[in-house]
């Protein structure tokens, strides 16, 4: 079950109320307005996944027709076929950026995606986003352009870039290097027609273990080798990236890529 934070200080949340408002009908866009920014967990649910992303991939050209609802949205619809996980979206322009204290203490497993607003993210939530996972074991997911987010170098503790980031049209053939990991369970081999291509050396530390390797193929008919998901334990927490992901192609409406983050959701999540 999605339980969408539905603060209206996000600007993508904010147009899709009217919408919904126009369609709901006043009464019901009244209810609306005066819900509570967080609904009461499904019943039964027992594990909780917070999916941020910095609202900026529904507002810019050539993105915003692919994510209407920014990718946070995205992510979160395709991690619906899990079961028992209470599944929320939140966006830096939320309150506490998304993340107040009681939220994150209470999350097992955090995805991000941001690209253009790094640099927005409070030293505070950065440091409480580090303590959750070394200390707490919460499950960290960093998605594509996240490489550059302070809570993923913070993890990682090293420069966190590619040799380079290319937009060619590029294409890629992801193989299951690890067909017994879990984040790889189900999941075939499969292609993107375009990525945007990150080009090794990728500047973390030697991961555990890295499921998903990639092949890519140049326009002028070249191939190079890239790591597509990697795995590390941080602390008592692991943490998982995963190289696909750029805002104007839909990879996040993808089976195959919500098969792999609801599998690296499950594999993140601290043992209870
Ligand atoms: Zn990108």
């Amino acid at each position: 079950m999605i339980h969408q934070f539905s603060s209206v200080s996000s600007n993508g949340s904010r147009a899709l109320s009217r919408r919904r408002m126009i369609k709901l009908g006043l009464a019901s866009a009244t209810a609306m307005a005066l819900a509570p920014a967080l609904l009461q967990a499904a019943p039964g649910a027992r594990r909780r996944v917070v999916v941020w992303s910095e609202g900026t991939a529904n507002v810019d050209e050539g993105s915003k027709e692919v994510y209407p609802h920014d990718i946070n949205h995205a992510v979160a619809d395709g991690l619906k076929p899990l079961t028992g996980w209470e599944i929320i979206t939140a966006t830096l322009s939320d309150p506490a950026q998304g993340l107040d204290a009681d939220r994150l203490n209470g999350t097992d497993v955090l995805i991000w995606w941001g690209h253009k607003r790094h640099g927005d993210i409070s030293d505070d939530l950065v440091n409480r986003i580090d303590q959750r996972v070394r200390e707490g074991g919460m499950g960290f997911i960093g998605l594509h352009s996240t490489h550059f987010a302070k809570p993923f170098k913070k993890l990682m503790g090293t420069a966190c870039s590619w040799r380079e980031y290319v937009t060619d049209g590029t294409s890629v053939k992801i193989s299951i290097k690890d067909p017994a990991h879990p984040i790889c369970k189900g999941v075939k081999d499969f292609s993107l027609p375009k990525i945007e291509r990150y080009g090794e050396q990728f500047k973390v530390p030697t991961p555990d273990s890295v499921p998903l390797e990639g092949i890519y193929t140049k326009p002028n008919g070249t191939t190079e080798p890239c790591r597509m998901g990697l795995c590390w334990k941080v602390g008592k927490g692991r943490v998982f990236y995963f190289t696909p992901g750029h805002e104007t192609y839909n990879d996040f409406f993808l089976p195959e890529v919500r098969q792999i983050l609801c599998n690296a959701v499950q594999w993140a999540a601290p043992s209870k």
